[in-house]
């Protein structure tokens, strides 16, 4: 059978699943890129006999709502090549913008020398290694309280040659343990509420102790609220994912936990409310 025919007999059966059409697409990229062969040159051959299996096979999975990152192994993000499976978050495009955002504070705040940082909740290590890779300035520590998690964010260092230190424990505690203090603290913590309904494929197949954030999904960034002053250095920014739909919660608990400190919500690509820096002593953008 053809590519082209492939595709779209497998199109069709994304669509009768509610799976997005351009996944089959995606897939065959990603596959075609790892054989070293040109997809849209071959588009209208038959498709190699080796790849059929693989291709049948993974398509079968996705059409059982698994998502196609766990299929192939690995994510894409912020260019680098990150190593995902059932232990760690996949990480999304919205976690990206943060990583940039963050970059650009760097700059601004920190132009020269050797910058301090720490990603708690690390996960795969997606937000680590892009700040890492993309300002060799930076030095860089990252925790996790799952082991498992930071099993598969020390492989995707090591794939990326990103030079990081790595800390089992509870959100703020290791750095706490070790005296270390922050120019720049980052987090994407879990902030689902607990009750809130996922999709199949996030919620079957995503690790819960990377998605939920208590009753009201704020339980971390309240703890990172009180005890951030014992890491961070006088001068110091903190950066946050959040949900799109806490822009006020998330305002309220700033402002009682650290009154008068500037803060500010940035939205997604999407428009939506998505991310929140800290300032101690340094520069909105
Ligand atoms: N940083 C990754 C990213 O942005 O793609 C993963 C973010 S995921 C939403 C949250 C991460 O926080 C998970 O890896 C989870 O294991 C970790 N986590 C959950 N509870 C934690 C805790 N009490 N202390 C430290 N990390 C925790
Ligand atoms: N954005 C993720 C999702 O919707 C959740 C990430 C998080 O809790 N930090 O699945």
């Amino acid at each position: 059978m053809k590519i082209s025919e492939y595709v779209r007999k497998f199109e069709a059966l994304c669509e009768e699943h509610d799976i997005p059409p351009e996944t089959v697409m995606s897939f065959l990229v990603e596959l075609s890129q790892r054989e070293r062969w040109n997809l849209y040159l071959h588009y209208e051959e038959d498709m190699p006999e080796d790849l059929v299996p693989e291709f049948e096979a993974g398509m079968e999975r996705i059409l059982n709502d698994e998502p196609m990152a766990h299929v192939l192994g690995y994510s894409w993000f912020y260019g680098y090549r990150i190593p995902v499976n059932e232990d760690v978050l996949i990480p999304r495009p919205e976690t990206e913008e943060l990583c940039a955002y963050t970059l650009a504070r760097i700059d601004r705040n920190f132009p020269e020398g050797e910058v301090v940082c720490a990603d708690i909740g690390t996960g795969s290590g997606a937000i680590a290694i892009t700040l890492c890779k993309e300002e060799p300035r930076v030095s860089m520590t990252a925790t996790d309280i799952s082991e498992e998690a930071l099993v598969m964010a020390r492989k995707a260092a090591e794939l990326n040659g990103a030079n990081i230190r790595f800390l089992a424990g509870d959100m703020l505690q290791p750095l706490i343990e070790q005296g270390i203090r922050l120019d720049v603290l980052v987090c994407n913590p879990p902030y689902i509420p607990d009750d809130e309904a996922m999709e199949r494929s996030v919620v079957d197949f995503e690790p819960h102790v990377a998605l939920f954030g208590g009753s009201d999904g704020l339980k971390f960034y309240r703890e990172v609220f009180r005890g951030c002053r014992q890491v961070l250095k006088e001068k110091a920014f903190m950066a946050f994912e959040m949900g799109w739909n806490q822009r006020e919660a998330m305002s309220r608990l700033v402002e009682e936990i650290l009154p008068g400190v500037p803060y500010e919500i940035l939205k997604d690509m999407n428009g939506k409310d998505r991310m929140l820096f800290v300032y101690f002593n340094c520069d909105k953008q």
